[in-house]
This record gives structure tokens, C-alpha cells and sequence, in this order.
């Protein structure tokens, strides 16, 4: 039966040399050892606090405003849009000139801006 470890110290035999032991010489335990730290368990709930606009009519709407948080009727600013824009282009192509400035006095060809007449905040629009 023969031990596989390496003896400590070999006794210095004639034509001796110095030189450190390449192995049998484990590394001290690592001080100050910290096991791991245990898994956060992240149960906090993500509150998404962004605006999203909501899906207003073309009409005053009776909501709560969702940043003062008051019962209001929303106050309606019609907008020009991109698509009243292309209204009146179209209406230029086909040649109604005097019909041109129609969509900026029609509602339907423009978009409703709702907006909250306690706080002025922007609650959304109504595009058809
Ligand atoms: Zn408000």
C-alpha cells in the first residue's frame, strides 16, 4: 500500500539542492470567506406611472384627470393634422382650390385635444 502524498520534507541526501517543493503544498484556506449571498427575491411590483392618452370621443368628456385627479369635464382643442394637411392637398390636386381650407374648418378632418381644465395637463385625443 503506498501513499500518494508527498513528503513534507525530504531529508537533504548528498548532492542536495535547494528548491521548493513544486507541489504537496496546498494554499491556506482563503481568509475572510463569504458565502454567497442568497437570491434578492424581487417581488416589488412595477408601477408604470407614464400617461398613456386615453381613448377620448370628439365630444367634452366627464373623466377624472389622471394628474390632479379631479372630476372634470375635458376641454376640447381641435388640431390640425397630418391627415387635414393631406386633405387639403388632395382637394388642391383635384382641383377645388376654394375647397382647400374645408378640413381646417371641418372637425372630423382634424383631431381633438382633450385636455383637463383644472391642471391644463394633456389627457388625450379623439383622431378619426
Ligand atoms: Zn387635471
Amino acid at each position: 500500500m503506498e501513499k500518494q502524498n508527498p513528503p513534507p520534507y525530504s531529508p537533504p541526501g548528498p548532492g542536495f539542492q535547494v528548491s521548493p517543493p513544486a507541489q504537496g503544498y496546498p494554499p491556506p484556506p482563503t481568509q475572510g470567506y463569504q458565502p454567497p449571498p442568497p437570491p434578492v427575491s424581487e417581488h416589488h411590483t412595477v408601477i408604470v406611472t407614464h400617461m398613456s392618452p386615453m381613448a377620448l370621443g370628439p365630444q367634452p368628456t366627464a373623466i377624472t384627470c389622471p394628474s390632479c385627479h379631479a372630476q372634470i369635464v375635458t376641454t376640447v382643442e381641435t388640431e390640425a393634422t397630418t391627415k387635414t394637411h393631406l386633405f387639403a392637398l388632395l382637394l388642391c390636386l383635384f382641383g377645388c382650390y376654394p375647397c382647400c381650407c374645408i378640413p381646417y374648418c371641418v372637425d372630423s378632418c382634424q383631431s381633438q385635444n382633450h385636455y383637463c381644465p383644472n391642471c391644463r395637463a394633456y389627457l388625450g385625443k379623439y383622431d378619426n
